[in-house]
């Protein structure tokens, strides 16, 4: 292992899904680079395969300009670390692969880090919380979580579809026009302020669990009748969905007792999600935040920031122990630098 003098730097790379991104992280949790290279399937939804394509291809740029960005070298870097899973396999390998490349030839320690506790990372570390309620709503997850004895606990799930999918397989099935850089996600939300119906769709919470998948095919069924407004259609898919991730969130509230609320992922970016977190938490004395979007969805700088919390706790990952791991579950992984 190096030492160098002054700060020390990782470099995190992820690459879970549609996202290869790499940031730089001081040591002390300055983020100095996180660029980040999406791709957009020709159509339809994320193919593994072309997605993988896709990061080999974008690989060594955007490594170049994440080191030009923090104004660092190679050599100058103390660790690395990569997203190990949970995530799609083929992607997963990818930058692990190039995680690997990396590590043995500048001779520093690699670090496997779970995507979902990196999530959690980031949103404390920009946004100053300590101890939240975690919603994490994205295209590929949607969980409910909050720390509880060594890990973050699982409070409340999808059984199926993330609810970043559902709002992207709705849209694109409505045939939604996207502008430019603009998510599905977010042509609903703007589809959704010109609604004024509620719509009825199923509504499925069992225990704190959820399901989107029986509600996207009922609103898929209604828009191809051609009865309803688009406009409403969009309303009612939100209202409900968010209804439900807000349902669940507010009883692991209740439930924990903690007095922040955390919402993360890329659906974060929503206002009207926005609203209904902000208003349970306010029920429940507790702080809402919301990360900043490029914090938000998928990205570098919270794999390198958790890698360095890791490192700092003793954890490496031997170059025979980094495979990668597409189902590795958030309550799997002892986090022993959240007290
Ligand atoms: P991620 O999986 O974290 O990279 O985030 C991507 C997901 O966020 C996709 O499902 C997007 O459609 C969704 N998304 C982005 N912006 C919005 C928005 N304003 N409202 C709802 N979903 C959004
Ligand atoms: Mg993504």
């Amino acid at each position: 292992m190096k030492r160098k003098t002054g700060e020390s730097y990782c470099l995190g790379i992820e690459s879970t899904a549609d996202d290869f991104s790499v940031g730089i992280s001081t040591f002390s949790g300055k983020i100095l680079a996180n660029i980040i290279d999406v791709y957009i399937p020709p159509k339809g939804g994320i193919h593994p395969r072309e997605a993988a394509r896709h990061h080999a291809g974008v690989a060594s740029s955007v490594l170049e300009k994440a080191f030009k960005k923090a104004g660092i070298k190679p050599a100058d870097l103390s660790i690395l670390a990569f997203s190990q899973g949970p995530g799609l396999g083929p992607c997963l390998r990818t930058g692990a692969t190039v995680a690997r490349a990396l590590a043995s030839y500048l001779g520093i320690h690699l670090v496997g880090v779970n995507h979902c506790v990196a999530h959690i990372e980031i949103g404390k570390l920009e946004t100053g919380t300590e101890d939240p309620v975690t919603l994490y709503v994205s295209g590929g997850n949607t969980i409910v979580s909050a720390f509880d004895s060594g890990r973050y606990r699982v409070f409340g799930e999808t059984l199926d579809i993330a609810i970043g999918n559902c709002l992207d397989v709705f849209a694109r099935e409505a045939g939604l026009h996207q502008r430019v850089g603009e998510p599905f996600g977010a042509v609903v939300e703007r589809f959704a302020a010109n609604g004024k119906k509620l719509i009825s769709l199923p509504y499925t919470v069992k225990g704190m669990d959820m399901s989107f998948s029986g509600l996207l095919t009922a609103a898929i069924n209604l828009f191809k009748k051609g009865e309803h407004k688009l406009e409403d259609l969009c309303y009612s898919l939100q209202e409900t969905v968010f209804s439900m991730v807000t349902e669940v969130t507010e009883r692991a509230l209740a439930h924990t007792e903690k007095k922040e609320v955390l919402l993360t992922g890329g659906v974060a970016a929503n206002k009207r999600l926005q609203s209904m977190i902000k208003a349970i938490a306010e029920e429940h004395d507790a702080e809402f935040s919301v990360i900043p979007r490029e914090f938000a969805v998928d990205n570098g700088a919270m794999i390198a920031w958790t890698g360095i919390l890791a490192y700092k706790h003793g954890v490496v990952t031997p170059i025979e122990e980094s495979f990668v791991k597409s189902r590795w579950r958030l309550e799997e992984v002892e986090v022993p630098w959240v007290k």
